[in-house]
Parts: C-alpha cells; sequence; structure tokens
C-alpha cells in the first residue's frame, strides 16, 4: 500500500548501523512509524534532510501486507525549522513539545484532532524558531491547546461554585479541571477549619492559582482558531511564568505522566 501524506517529524532514532526510524504526525492519518533505509548513512542526502527532527515535510510511504512499519519512498521539505537545533532551549522545547503529541495521538487514526494538533504543533515551532514569543508562553500555549483538543479542557467559565465569571483571583481545581473564585475558596477553608471532610483533607485536591489576566488569556487560547492561538500578549514573564505554571500542573496531572524531556527542557531553561 503506497499513501502520500504532509506530516512533522516528531521523533528519530537509528535502527541498526545505517537505517533510521522515525515517528511522522501527518494530517489525516495520527502518528506514523516510517523506516528510513539508509536515513542514518552519511551518504543519505536528500533522505535525511527531508526526515530530519523538526522537518514538515511531504512523504511517499509504503507498507507490505501484515507490515507494522511504513517505509519511507521519497519525500520533499515543506518547511524545516532549521532554527531550532541551533539553540538549546528551543531545541528542548521542541522536543517536549512533540513528546506530548506523540502521546496524544494514537498510531493511524483518522481523527480529526490529529491534523489540529498538528496545525497547533506547527504554529508553536514556528513562532519558537522565529523568536516571536517567549519559550514560557510557546509551552503554555501548547499544553493548553494539546489539553483542550484531547478533551481534557478545564472549565474556564467561571467558578464552580458561585457562577462568578469575572473572579478578580481564583484557583484552577487540577484535579476537577474547574475554577474556585478566591471568596469561595476562603468559605471552604473556613468549612473545613471546623472539621468537613472533602478531598482536600485527603491531598487530592491540587489547586493553581490563576489571576483575572491568566485567566482572560487562557480563555482565549481555549477558544481561538489555530492560526490566532498566539495573537495575544501577556504583561511580563512573571505572568507568562504564572500561566505555564498552571498549563503544566493541567495537563500532567490530567496524563497522569511525566516526561524525562520536559525536565531537560527545565535544566537548560537555568
Ligand atoms: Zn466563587
Amino acid at each position: 500500500m503506497l499513501i502520500t501524506v504532509n506530516g512533522l517529524v516528531i521523533r528519530s532514532y537509528p535502527s541498526g548501523n545505517s537505517d533510521r526510524i522515525v515517528h511522522i504526525l501527518t494530517e489525516d492519518h495520527g502518528r506514523l512509524s516510517v523506516m528510513v533505509k539508509g536515513g542514518a548513512s552519511k551518504r543519505a542526502g536528500t533522505t535525511a534532510s527531508c526526515t530530519q527532527l523538526f522537518t514538515y515535510g511531504n512523504y511517499e510511504l509504503y507498507r507490505g501486507r501484515g507490515g507494522d512499519l511504513y517505509w519511507y519512498r521519497g519525500g520533499s521539505v515543506l518547511t524545516p525549522f532549521y532554527e531550532l537545533s541551533a539553540d538549546i532551549t528551543s531545541m528542548a522545547l521542541a522536543t517536549y513539545l512533540c513528546d506530548v503529541a506523540a502521546d496524544l495521538i494514537p498510531e493511524e487514526t483518522e481523527e480529526a484532532d490529529s491534523g489540529l494538533l498538528l496545525k497547533d504543533l506547527l504554529n508553536s515551532l514556528y513562532v519558537l524558531s522565529r523568536r516571536m514569543k517567549s519559550p514560557t508562553l510557546v509551552k503554555a500555549v501548547f499544553e493548553l491547546r494539546a489539553a483542550t483538543l484531547m478533551g481534557y479542557c478545564p472549565d474556564l467559565s467561571g467558578c464552580a461554585l458561585c457562577g462568578s465569571r469575572t473572579p478578580e483571583s481564583s484557583y484552577l481545581d487540577v484535579m476537577n479541571g474547574h475554577l474556585i473564585c478566591s471568596d469561595c475558596q476562603t468559605k471552604r477553608n473556613r468549612i473545613r477549619d471546623v472539621g468537613f471532610t472533602d478531598e482536600e483533607l485527603r491531598g487530592r485536591n491540587i489547586l493553581c492559582p490563576v489571576t483575572s489576566s491568566v485567566l482572560s488569556s487562557m480563555r482565549f487560547v481555549s477558544e481561538a482558531p489555530p492560526k490566532k492561538i498566539f495573537s495575544f500578549s501577556m504583561k511580563d514573564s512573571e505572568e507568562e511564568r504564572a500561566m505555564e505554571r498552571v498549563t503544566e500542573t493541567f495537563l500532567l496531572n490530567q496524563l497522569e505522566r511525566d516526561y524525562d524531556t520536559l525536565h531537560f527542557y527545565r535544566s537548560v531553561m537555568i
């Protein structure tokens, strides 16, 4: 079977002495594992540039009957994102974002979410490679979009207890995926102090502080069309970090996992 796909190389590792296996996130077929014969050899030429990590390209792939892997037959580069590999912070962040995408998109699905997440990932890599936004903001936006697209979207419409849509400050209840305004949280704490037992007492609730400004940015990002997800700005880097703390905590808790690539990104951010 021969297919032609547009996709982004999100993982790449050697196989044997001269071959390479790459994972390609595609528009229409989810994530594909592809054997690139000779892809790791020094004479790979065009094949190597087409199948390099972070390359968005057009690929001709085929698979024999009963085979698990697709085989690379040819391709052309659409957008290379070379700049990402020239900067350790950008490369580390791009690797983490690709890891999240690889985790969320199953192999060979025809679900539309695969194509939407690919669009968000391409936009994120574009903004990151051209330094149009800080890595912190790119990370926060992609984490929230990834959670939203895959059905983990938190309810950001207002306080889950009193319904206030514009709280001055609030908390995102990470495990339950909803907001609690500061006033309601203060009341809950008073009740708890006199002996009310709830999930907090069992240590299961994680509350992330959310200012009104961070909340409006998160609402914008979760509802924006793919081309507009970066069409906003925040007051300063401290506010960007505040949003990133919320999106990271939410995503990792919803997925119930951690990423080595995230730890590496943090280590190079210091
Ligand atoms: Zn409230």
